[in-house]
């Protein structure tokens, strides 16, 4: 292709793709623009859960977009529909209506299986209370979503001690979660939560049950993950945490309140790497 062209594909009234091909250069160096890409998509969700005679409308009608590379932190009050979202984010659940495209597929209508599918390959989760498997060893806990994708035991240790080099845990792997501080299981479940290379990282509450300055390291930890090019979702309700998200959507009463970047983010010098081994 020559020359700088724009290619805008419009879908359902948004901009879906742009790509701005070279050659573009600043100081004789290329430019390297990145696609805007979707991995998030969901239109008019609502959940309605059914409590004796009574309808609980959880979701009344939620719309959210989230391209690649994305660094969000959603928030919002007790019972505001947080958890409800989160599940549907991460294929937990389905909706009552509307329509939820991850990574280019409808995953509204799947079934459990087909749902689960999804759910090893193209989300990591991390939980407030680590959900560590006690009797593996952090690489055994690093390596399991790789025997459900089908990984031999080679290529399953490989890719399990990477990651856990990658969260600087090296020393730790034949560890038992019982034998490690809250921070470093934390760390181990971010390793499991990468290893299989997913679309999304959702994070709910991942700092809940640690303590301050544990809690900066793993927040050091997502900025470095973020900075690598994966798309992080951060469900919180401590404004403290929301701060390093680049991105705060807020939510109140199953809809989206309000969706801004943010501007005034709280920076960790020691993002990459400047954690310490506790
Ligand atoms: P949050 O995580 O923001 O506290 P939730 O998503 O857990 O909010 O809940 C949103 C609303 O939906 C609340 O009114 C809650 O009581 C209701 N709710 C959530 N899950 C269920 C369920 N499984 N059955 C009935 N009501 C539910
Ligand atoms: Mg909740």
């Amino acid at each position: 292709m020559d020359g700088n062209e724009i290619t805008i594909i419009n879908s359902q009234n948004y901009i879906s793709i742009l790509i701005i091909f070279a050659p573009l250069t600043i100081n004789n160096s290329p430019l390297t623009i990145i696609p805007l890409t979707r991995i998030i998509e969901i239109h008019q969700i609502t959940k309605t859960f059914a409590v004796g005679q009574e309808q609980v409308h959880a979701l009344k009608g939620v719309n959210l977009v989230i391209n690649k590379g994305e660094y969000v932190a959603l928030m919002g009050p007790s019972g505001s529909g947080k958890s409800t979202l989160m599940n549907m984010l991460g294929c937990l659940d389905t909706p009552t209506s509307g329509t939820y495209i991850l990574n280019g597929t409808d995953v509204s209508k799947m079934d459990d299986s087909e749902l689960a599918e999804v759910r090893n390959k193209d989300i990591g989760f991390v939980f407030q209370t680590f959900n560590l498997m006690p009797r593996l060893t952090a690489l055994g806990n690093v390596a399991l979503p790789l025997v459900y994708a089908g990984k031999n035991k080679e290529t399953r240790e490989q890719r399990a001690i990477e990651v856990l080099k990658h969260v600087k845990l090296e020393d730790r792997m034949n560890h038992k979660p019982n034998e490690l501080s809250g921070g470093q299981r934390q760390r181990v479940a971010i390793a499991r939560a990468l290893v299989n290379n997913p679309a999304i990282i959702l994070a709910d509450e991942p700092t809940g049950n640690l303590d301050t300055k544990t809690s900066m390291e793993i927040m050091a930890l997502f900025e470095e993950i973020h900075q690598q090019g994966n798309t992080v979702i951060l469900i919180t309700h401590e404004e403290d945490i929301a701060k390093f998200a680049y991105r705060v959507v807020r939510l109140r009463d199953g809809v989206v309140e309000s969706d801004e970047q943010n501007t005034n983010r709280s920076r960790l010098n020691a993002a990459v790497g400047g954690y310490t081994n506790r």
